[in-house]
């Protein structure tokens, strides 16, 4: 069992969670970085600005990884670039290994395209790392509803701190506003929820935002945040 200097147990993590739930998300994005630094990665599809913005306002030190599956629209990977020159921050953008780019296995299979294109490089990225941060909210939609601002993330060996996580859309809105960020150009063409091209529909206004994603089947969720049984690593450590 580990016992590394920067790891939690689950009764410090709910406490912690108690503790950082009322704070502002900058006030948790300081408490992360100070405690875990460069053991920390933050990870963001770049839909918004909002999560990178946050991170870099703390410290442009924090890292910060696009997921690159080979699939994102290119407005997603000019926008993230255009906010890292913006902020001066670190961004990394992560690629699949053992798929060629142009693979096109999501028109077979999409959990299986989930699983090589965004699973196994987050995978990596956690590889030796302590915590990991991501922009969820529990306003997301239902399967989110849940989600707690510091908790052990189950298989992955991680803390997961989700600093925005009870956010509503207006506290979001109101914080890009106060900002002036800049939206993904996406959004402007009516892309609510924005992920890999072949995957992502744009909606109705007023619709569930992530009904556009795998629209027409009973994915709602690419695996990153909702481990499957069939997923789970079976480490020999
Ligand atoms: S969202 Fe679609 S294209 Fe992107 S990794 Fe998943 S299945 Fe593949």
């Amino acid at each position: 069992m580990s016992h590394h200097p920067l790891h939690l147990g689950i009764d410090e993590v709910s406490e912690l969670n108690q503790e950082l739930s009322e704070k502002s998300a900058e006030h948790v994005i300081e408490w992360a970085h100070n405690y875990f630094d460069h053991h920390m990665v933050v990870t963001s599809s770049f839909g918004d600005a909002t999560l990178a913005h946050l991170a870099w306002s703390v410290s442009p030190l924090i890292e910060v990884v696009l997921l690159d599956t080979q699939f994102l629209f290119p407005e997603t990977l000019s926008f993230a670039h255009e906010l890292q020159q913006r902020m001066g921050g670190n961004l990394t953008t992560v690629q699949p290994e053992g798929i060629a780019a142009d693979v096109e296995l999501w028109k077979l299979d999409t959990d299986a395209c989930c699983a090589v294109r965004k699973v196994a490089p987050l995978e990596r990225l956690l590889e030796g790392r302590h915590a990991w941060m991501t922009g969820l909210r529990r306003d997301d939609s239902t399967m989110r509803s849940n989600t707690q601002v510091v908790a052990l993330e189950p298989f992955r060996d991680v803390v997961k701190v989700n600093p925005i996580a009870t956010w509503s859309d207006a506290d979001a809105a109101a914080y890009k506003a106060r900002h002036g960020l800049p939206e993904n150009p996406l959004t402007a063409q009516g892309y609510a929820s924005i992920g890999c091209w072949p995957c992502t529909q744009t909606v109705e206004p007023g619709a569930d935002p992530r009904s556009g994603r795998w629209a027409g089947q009973d994915k709602t969720e690419c695996g990153l945040h909702e481990l499957r049984v069939s997923r789970v690593k079976v480490s020999s450590r």
